[in-house]
């Protein structure tokens, strides 16, 4: 098989084979096919596109090129929840232990963070003593005992998705939604689960911004997961402001306690009781999505859902005490107000740029090997919809390093529009996409 052939048959608009794809993702994993051959093939893929059966091969092929976990020490249907990216997007830390207060075990991987903030990882790690390295031995252990771990994700996961997402980033064809929905699903098929909740994002914040390009990638990813046997389902969510109010690593630990105690911000709380619901069917804790979503607020009223927050906490030797008191957390020495410039309703975020905002403060890394500053992120005072007075508190700056507050406060205000007449709070749950089922809310 010759990598020119290939690549002539696809800019000529024909199906690649099955051994084809085979052959071009372990050659070029390999380094036997070079950066700008594969980078002409991905360039033809994102041009002629791939059908349903080749995103299926290059798929199956990237998942097999590195580990494929083996769950089968563990007990009960697991069920994963993978969500495309986002700003304060609060929501495993609050999902993980809600489910698992339903019975769903809850095996996870998660990833540490490349853009703006953290990753959940990152997140968790602002808890004393949190460890996210454990055993595949320890890991298996907990979710059979607690019934949740929470994991950092694996060096070898996927490898050829490593190396061809770092191309495709370079070259310009990331924005494809065979080349997206099989690079995210390589990942999540590895890592072993046997039901998938796909939070897809959509608006400012968002890979892809408007609601029907979302629903194409959700229902790619949808039928690559019900093809491969894992039951899967695609929820459409609203990313055109930043996810509650914090964004920021320990901030977010503090947001995420709040909603299991029951007062978090009622956009992440709805949010995480609607995937939290559809994972609760999938891992058969309910029969249907409303009684799933209301075992789910139970779990929430009366502390189960909490409890097993502090007992996830204390099995990956993190203190526990952080649930009652915030002051154990990493808190930033400056704290800075930024104030609306005039009176009126907010219309919208530039959610990207707040994220940078969080990141310039500290929350995120400029690039991998720049460290976190945990303490460091914005607390929004006011969302979408929302009435504000001329310099009433619009958010609040948090950091270690004084001299990027003004500049930021400048950035964020720049980032949050606000207009004269009243404007509506975006719907939060857009559509879901299931076998062949797409319902649409907006
Ligand atoms: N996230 C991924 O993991 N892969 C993509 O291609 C896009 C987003
Ligand atoms: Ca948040």
């Amino acid at each position: 098989m010759r990598i020119y052939d290939i690549i002539k048959s696809k800019r000529d608009g024909n199906s690649l084979s099955q051994a084809e794809i085979e052959y071009f993702v372990k050659a070029y994993t390999d380094g036997e096919i070079k950066d700008y051959q594969a980078s002409a093939l991905l360039m033809a893929i994102f041009l002629n596109g791939f059908d349903k059966s080749e995103t299926i091969h290059l798929t199956k092929a990237m998942m097999h090129s590195g580990d494929v976990v083996d769950l089968s020490a563990i007990s009960g249907t697991k069920v994963d929840k993978h969500s495309t990216g986002g700003v304060g997007d609060t929501t495993t830390m609050v999902l993980a232990p809600l489910v698992a207060s339903v019975g769903v075990p809850i095996a996870k991987m998660s990833g540490r963070g490349l853009g703006h903030t953290g990753g959940t990882i990152d997140k968790l790690e602002s808890i004393p003593g949190f460890h996210v390295e454990l055993s595949s031995e320890r890991f298996a252990d907990n979710v059979n005992r607690y019934g949740i771990a929470v994991i950092g994700q694996s060096k070898n996961i996927a490898p050829a998705d490593k190396k061809l997402y770092a191309l495709r980033d370079v070259t310009a064809t990331v924005e494809s939604i065979a080349l997206i929905a099989s690079s995210i699903m390589s990942k999540k098929l590895a890592a072993g689960s046997n039901g998938i909740v796909l939070d897809v994002k959509t608006g400012s914040g968002a890979f892809i911004k408007d609601v029907d390009g979302s629903i194409d990638l959700a229902k790619a990813m949808v039928d690559i997961g019900n093809g491969m046997q894992r039951q899967t389902i695609g929820v459409i969510t609203d990313m055109s402001q930043p996810l509650g109010f914090a964004i920021g690593n320990a901030l977010e630990v503090i947001e995420a306690i709040e909603t299991l105690k029951g007062n978090g911000p009622q956009d992440l709380t709805e949010l995480c009781l609607t995937l939290g619901a559809h994972m609760a069917v999938i891992g058969g804790a309910a029969t249907d999505f409303d009684s799933a979503k209301q075992l789910l607020i139970d779990n929430i009223a009366n502390g189960k859902a909490l409890a097993k927050f502090a007992e996830f906490v204390a099995a990956q030797d993190g203190d526990a005490a952080v649930l009652d008191d915030y002051t154990l957390l990493p808190t930033a020495q400056h704290v800075y107000q930024v104030k609306a410039s005039k009176s009126g309703y907010i219309k919208s975020f530039k959610s990207e740029q707040v994220g940078v905002c969080a990141m310039l403060l500290g929350a995120g890394r400029r690039d991998m090997s720049s460290p976190i500053d945990l303490s460091a992120g914005i607390l929004l005072a006011a969302k979408i919809g929302d009435k504000i007075e001329k310099d009433a508190v619009l958010a609040t700056l948090y950091s270690n390093d004084q001299s990027s507050l003004t500049e930021v406060a400048q950035q964020l205000q720049a980032a949050i529009e606000i207009v004269e007449q009243p404007c509506q709070a975006p719907l939060l749950i857009k559509a879901i996409v299931k076998h062949d089922d797409i319902i649409k809310y907006d």
